[in-house]
């Protein structure tokens, strides 16, 4: 496969940040003093993780917004990307311009001609920072559960002769006026503040079936262009984003591709200067979500019914849907690190480009737990480690791995690290037990065959993470009670609006030790 060829730092500047901290100790772990409750809390929790993110990555605007075509060190020995760098500022220019001819000829005429089809960069594909939507903006853990919203069974509100049905005309214009913001933010559709505007279903309905068709006819254009990235390991803009990191010596080099997945490639990196209060680890990995469209077909069952996503998803275009699961990654790794769970610690996310700290050493990813020999005391050592963890990620982190085996667990450092969360769930996501089940299937298979004589079946293993009390002693059994119990919470959200206590893990779960 390629690998992608960004140029060295300019120069060398201070020395790494290494040298002089630990990279991997990063945290000022401040002690309190605080009782069991109060650390099990979800508010201190909650607390806790918005202090250290604030903390840990106070400086990302500044990076992500800093100047990169004017910087006085642009490494001349990448030409093609200086290149591209001048094209895309061309290009802009360009555009600017015949927007400007545009007003002019047009005037305040009623009937106007559009110069769309002659703008170099396509509106739904524009790469300027003013369409970024990075992880600053969603600091607060977008993926939490929001409550969700119910309607009332009976469809109308009021008593008497105050009744306001649900279809009522004012009440759906105004309705319809708020839906407009769902639209892609590229659609515009003017700004209403201040006024009460009412559409009817009829306009609003035309509406949403324009902003369809353009989103499509978006995706058709530039088609040709995602698919790019099939076969090269990261197309253009990706590149150009990396090399924006190493030009803003954030990085030192990228030396190379570590793995290309179906849905992700992961470069290895060398970790470059610290800023004031942000220390970059000596060897970083860089996780590319790949933007071509069909991989992630088959991830739709992790959000499709999810209600915290129904809204957003279903807005979003391919692309955002693509950094969503970046920054689904960074926000559940975030939880992780929180926990104490040993995983790769955020570095900063860029669209749909993760960097994190590298697992492993001198550019040798550490072997994943499929491809490592061990001693049986080690394995036992792993069993029990992997078995604590699944219970920090329910309980602590309210988080069910959803992809987790010996592929996606590494071994380092004498101990087991787990990676790759972009897919993993809350408990209470619709089949969140069931992906937690095949967790369970996956380690207990593992570890059973691995000659771990202590490991929990499938079955154990499920209620020691969960906390939950399932009798049945048969697979088809288990899973059908784990059904029924998704449904029951699907049904107490739809009608109270909230989760079902028994799924927030109430029942402690027993704690395992060798
Ligand atoms: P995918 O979704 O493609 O499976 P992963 O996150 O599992 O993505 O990464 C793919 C591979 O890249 C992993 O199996 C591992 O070998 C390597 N990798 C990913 N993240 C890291 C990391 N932080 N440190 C070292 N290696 C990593
Ligand atoms: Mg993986």
């Amino acid at each position: 496969m390629d690998s992608v060829e960004v140029a060295a730092a300019p120069d060398a500047g201070p020395g790494p940040a290494w040298q002089s901290k630990c990279p991997w100790g990063a945290h000022n772990t401040t002690s309190m003093s605080c009782s069991l409750a109060d650390v099990m809390s979800e508010q201190l929790a909650k607390e806790l993780q918005l202090e250290e993110e604030n903390a840990a990555f106070p400086e990302v605007v500044a990076v992500a917004e800093g100047p990169f075509i004017t910087g006085e060190n642009i490494d001349t020995s990448s030409d093609l990307m200086l290149a591209q760098m001048l094209q895309m500022e061309f290009d802009r220019e360009y555009d600017a311009q015949l927007r400007r001819e545009e007003k002019k000829i047009n005037g305040d005429s009623k009937v106007s001609i559009s110069f769309e089809n002659y703008r170099k960069v396509h509106p739904y594909d524009s790469d300027s920072s003013e369409d970024e939507v990075d992880w600053q903006d969603t600091r607060h853990d977008p993926y939490r559960a929001d409550k969700p919203t119910t309607t009332p069974r009976k469809g109308f509100i009021g008593k008497g002769k105050d009744i306001t049905t649900k279809h009522d005309e004012v009440v759906c214009g105004r309705k319809n006026t708020a839906r407009m913001e769902n639209f892609a933010p590229e659609f515009q559709v003017g700004d209403g503040i201040g006024m009460d505007l009412k559409l009817s279903n009829q306009v609003f309905n035309a509406l949403k079936q324009h902003a369809y068709s353009e989103e499509r006819r978006s995706a058709r254009l530039h088609e040709k262009k995602e698919h790019s990235t099939a076969e090269k390991a990261v197309d253009p803009k990706t590149r150009l984003l990396m090399y924006k990191m190493v030009n803003s010596g954030m990085l030192e080099t990228i030396t190379g591709c570590v793995s290309t997945g179906k849905e992700s490639v992961v470069f290895h990196a060398y970790g470059g200067n610290a800023t004031e209060d942000k220390v970059i680890p000596p060897e970083c990995a860089i996780k590319v979500f790949k933007t071509t469209l069909n991989e992630f077909k088959n991830r739709d069952k992790y959000i499709k019914d999810d209600y915290r996503f129904k809204d957003r998803f279903s807005k979003l275009n391919p692309r955002k849907i693509i950094r969503m699961w970046a920054e689904k990654e960074m926000h559940n790794l975030t939880r992780m690190q929180n926990a104490g769970i040993p995983c790769p610690q955020v570095v900063i996310l860029k669209k749909h480009v993760l960097v994190m700290s590298f697992i492993g050493q001198d550019q040798v990813p550490a072997p994943k737990l499929k491809d490592v020999t061990l001693s049986s005391e080690d394995m036992k050592k792993a069993y029990y480690q992997v078995l604590n963890m699944m219970q920090q990620l329910y309980k602590e982190c309210n988080l069910v791995h959803a992809d987790l085996s010996e592929y996606n667990m590494l071994w380092h450092d004498g101990k087991v690290w787990l990676i790759d969360v972009s897919q993993s769930v809350e408990p209470t996501h619709p089949h969140g037990l069931e992906f937690l089940f095949r967790d369970c299937r996956n380690v207990a298979q593992f570890f059973q065959k691995a000659g771990v004589a202590e490991a929990l079946n499938e079955r154990e293993l499920f209620n020691a993470v969960s906390g939950l009390n399932i009798t049945a002693d048969n697979e088809v059994d288990f899973q059908a009670e784990i059904e029924a119990l998704e449904k029951m919470n699907e049904d107490h959200v739809q009608n109270h609006g909230k989760k079902l206590s028994v799924f927030s893990g109430d029942g402690d779960p027993p704690i395992y030790a060798e």
